[in-house]
């Protein structure tokens, strides 16, 4: 049974049946939709994306959808609660995948006056917002608020941008991917503000740490995500933020017959957590597919291995940042920028469908 049908779980839940043709395996996810969230920028600029039903996606497969809301995982009995029918299924092997949400209470305000973009329906919603808005306040200076603040101000130039950050923008980022960043905000007017964290967000605006208050109409929040207390709650291993640990077959370090992929894991990299992305989601679903099929089989599954290789950022649809990267995800001085670097995150991001309708084998 696979939980979260996002860019992890639906491609460890394809990958599964095709190497298990005859298991029964189970897809829990509470949307009948895929969620494009690398897109959800776009969505809420007002930009229309195309629907991705999961019944189109699974079709072929033989893997049971069960469109509900999960609600517990029993490590006991094997079983999973939903919050509608069937209510309760048995699995012999978990995949847990439930993704991300937006971090609601980093500072106090955030969940009542912030607007956010980590699912469909926050976008949804602000999108509604900003087509009322002449002005919006993006808080976030990681890859999110970059290319939320950008793509607002491409698609609308009547609205006035600020990009506010509690640190320097784009921090993982190199010395020359960092100057294109902000040629390209000072050409797309976007009023930047680095080393300014924020104390509480208010109706009106901002509150900063230094006691400074900044009017603002529409604040979004893109400052960081957390994960779905499921894990810890069912009695998982999981690290200080709630995301399953697991070992380097990507199986809970605490129960085996438990894999755990996506931005809800977290594999050890030299002590250091994967990056939340679906660079690297994909691949550990696909890892995990193969795993789950070789545990259930009897055999020993491989170990994940899988690298860095850039950090692409769109700024609008017409210019981008593409940060090659050290395997360890440490920036190299190489960078495609301008209309080229646009035009490789468009593949890339049309690849990664094409990947969630056809799982391509793992090499190696
Ligand atoms: C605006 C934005 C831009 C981004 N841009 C990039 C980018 O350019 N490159 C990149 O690599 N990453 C990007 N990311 C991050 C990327 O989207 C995530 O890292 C990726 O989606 C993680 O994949 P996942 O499968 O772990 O989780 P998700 O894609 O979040 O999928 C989890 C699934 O689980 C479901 N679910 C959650 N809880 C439950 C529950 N209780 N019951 C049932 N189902 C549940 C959800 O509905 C969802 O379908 C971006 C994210 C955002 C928000």
């Amino acid at each position: 049974m696979v939980l979260g049908a996002g860019y992890a779980g639906l491609g460890a839940a394809k990958r599964a049946a095709r190497r298990l043709p005859r298991a029964r395996v189970t897809l829990v996810n509470a949307s009948g939709l895929f969620v494009e969230r690398v897109r959800l920028h776009q969505l809420a600029a007002g930009q229309r994306l195309p629907e991705l039903p999961l019944t189109g996606l699974l079709q072929g497969t033989g893997i049971d959808l069960v469109v509900a809301r999960v609600t517990g995982i029993d490590l006991a009995t094997r079983t999973v609660t939903l919050d509608g029918p069937p209510h309760r299924i048995g699995y012999d092997m978990l995949v847990y995948a439930l993704g991300s949400a937006a971090e609601l209470d980093a500072v106090p305000g955030v969940r009542e006056h912030a607007h956010t973009l980590a699912t469909a329906d926050e976008a949804a919603r602000l999108r509604r917002r900003l087509a009322e808005s002449r002005e919006v306040t993006v808080v976030g200076g990681g890859l999110t608020g970059i290319e939320a603040a950008t793509e607002f101000a491409s698609t609308r130039p009547d609205l006035r941008v600020s990009l506010l950050s509690g640190g320097p923008i784009g921090p993982g980022l190199s010395v020359r991917a960092r100057g294109h960043l902000h040629r390209a905000f000072s050409r797309m007017g976007i009023a930047v503000r680095e080393h300014a964290p924020v104390a509480k967000v208010g109706e009106a605006g901002l509150l900063l740490e230094d006691g400074q208050e900044i009017a603002g109409e529409t604040v979004v929040w893109a400052a960081g995500f957390r994960v779905p207390d499921l894990a810890a709650a069912a009695g998982l291993a999981t690290d200080e933020e709630g995301r399953m640990i697991v070992d380097d077959t990507l199986r809970s370090v605490s129960h085996p017959d438990v894999l755990g992929i996506g931005d809800a894991a977290a594999p050890g990299r030299g002590g250091r957590p994967a990056r939340m992305a679906c660079q690297t989601g994909l691949p550990m679903g696909l890892y995990a597919g193969e795993a789950a099929a070789d545990l259930l089989a009897g055999r020993t599954p491989r170990r994940a291995r899988y690298r860095y290789v850039w950090q692409n950022i769109s700024l609008g649809r017409h210019d981008g940042v593409t940060q090659f990267t050290r395997a360890d995800d440490s920036p190299l001085d190489a960078v495609l920028t301008g209309r080229a670097s646009a035009a490789f995150k468009e593949a890339i991001t049309r690849g990664t469908v094409w990947v969630m309708r056809h799982p391509v084998p793992i090499p190696g």
